[in-house]
């Protein structure tokens, strides 16, 4: 794209797993599109790096979920990646030993007890908070609500009991080994995106469209937007007429948490021959384990696929708080659990890191989105299209499989396939 204005049928804003699944649909339909990415890359919250020579870690997403319901193991397969089914399967250490079958029994026995009380109050409404329905007194009530804050990226006071019910979870739940972001690229690889090109604004006045970028303007009868939440609360496209109240509601109840990963790197096993695969640190405070006078608890994966790293998690407002004190004070906090959890000696040859920082991304602003408490209903509002013209994809679309790729990915075919509709193409 470097003509001053470009014509075509349909302009996709992002190159996401939503942007790049609505591209290659509109391709394989014989419909003409301009794919616009902001950033040097295409994946957006797919995104692999290696952290040492062929070691792959995923920064953002990085299981499978729902497996066998999940397109991206079908792409896997045709790519050549390689993936495992052995789920999460994190055991805790506490007090620097492994917990007890009876207490990995009694966390399970209390977590599927709070599923299920969530799963009434969901069916019995009002739209609640997890919060006021789980259990808040519990020995493992701190490590429930430090692993909800991963799963959902926001606190328990925070997401609407309904959004969580209706989340479509199979329990598959499949890591690759060569990373989930560079299945993500690898797939979009062949798809024609015009990369460093900020959409700043999009006037929809007209019959059509005309958006403005640092490289000229595109004009689309039709434009699908698939930038996260994140992107549209904080006002970063221009919308011209202003997107309309309902909309923008829409968009304030589904707002991004945070979820961060801390890749400490070392350079030789330091965990022994057949580690658990990942464990969940946990400080006994006066409450119990992880109890309200201890620490934060923090899981790590364990050297996944035998890579010479481990990788701790952070969710909610501690991963904002976290972010915020800086990529060396993260660094410190998890060496500091793993010494707890391990020892002195486990931080003894680290060599390196890589530490995330997603509200940060000036393109993303955050990890994924939930609904806040009442807001259940909002996904379908934001997914809805507006005069024909303006089309929403992405994750926070998705009211089964939001905050994952494939619910992104899924979303940018079902729109893709509804603007070619739209334009009389759909074959
Ligand atoms: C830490 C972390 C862990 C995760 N773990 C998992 C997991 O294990 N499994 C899973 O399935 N999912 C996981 N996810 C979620 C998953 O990565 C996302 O749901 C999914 O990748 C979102 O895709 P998307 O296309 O909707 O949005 P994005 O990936 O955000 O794509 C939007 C694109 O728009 C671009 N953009 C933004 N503004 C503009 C603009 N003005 N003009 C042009 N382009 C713009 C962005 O650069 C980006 O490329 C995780 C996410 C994070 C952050």
């Amino acid at each position: 794209m470097t003509d001053p204005m470009t014509d075509t049928d349909v302009a996709i804003v992002g190159a996401g797993a939503a942007g790049l699944a609505a591209a290659r649909t509109l391709g394989e339909l014989g419909v003409p599109f301009v794919l616009l990415e902001a950033a040097h890359r295409i994946g957006g919250r797919a995104y692999t790096e290696e952290v040492a020579p062929g070691a792959p870690f995923d920064l953002g997403c990085h299981w499978m979920h729902s497996a066998s319901r999940n397109p991206f193991v079908a792409i896997a397969d045709a790519h050549g990646f390689d993936y495992d089914k052995l789920g999460f399967n994190r055991r805790m250490r506490i007090a620097g030993a492994w917990a007890s079958a009876a207490e990995e029994a009694e966390r399970d026995a209390f977590m599927a007890e709070n599923s299920e009380a969530i799963a009434r109050a969901a069916a019995a409404g009002p739209d609640l908070a997890a919060a006021e329905v789980t259990e808040r007194a519990g020995r493992w009530t701190a490590l429930y609500d430090y692993f909800f804050s991963i799963w959902t990226a926001h606190d328990v006071d925070q997401v609407s009991i309904v959004d969580l019910e209706a989340y479509d979870d199979t329990e598959e739940n499949w890591p690759l080994k060569q990373g989930y972001g560079a299945l993500v690229a690898r797939h979009g690889a062949g798809i024609p995106v015009t990369l460093d090109t900020q959409v700043a604004a999009i006037d929809w006045s007209g019959k059509a469209p005309r958006l403005t970028t640092p490289k000229g303007e595109v004009r689309a009868k039709k434009v699908i937007v698939t930038v996260s939440t994140g992107i549209l609360a904080g006002g970063h496209i221009r919308f011209d007429p202003a997107l309309p109240d309902w909309k923008q509601e829409a968009i304030a109840g589904l707002p991004l948490g945070n979820h961060n990963r801390i890749c400490l790197v070392y350079d030789r096993n330091v965990f022994g021959a057949a580690p658990p695969r990942g464990a969940a640190v946990l400080d006994e405070g006066a409450g119990g384990a992880g109890g309200a006078e201890g620490a934060e608890p923090m899981s790590f994966s364990i050297r996944p696929f035998g890579y010479d790293y481990v990788v701790g998690l952070t969710g909610g407002r501690f991963a904002d708080w976290l972010e915020r004190a800086g990529t060396a004070a993260a660094v410190d906090l998890a060496k500091e659990n793993l010494k707890r959890a391990f020892g002195a000696d486990i931080v003894k040859h680290l060599v390196g890191h890589n530490v995330t920082a997603w509200r940060g991304d000036p393109w993303v602003r955050g990890a994924y989105s939930a609904a806040l408490p009442g807001q259940a209903t909002q996904r379908r509002r934001l997914a809805e299209a507006l005069d024909g013209r303006l089309f929403f994809a992405g994750e926070a679309t998705s009211t089964g499989s939001y905050s994952t790729a494939h619910g992104a990915h899924l979303t940018g075919i079902d729109t893709a396939q509804e603007v070619a509709k739209a334009l009389g193409k759909r074959d």
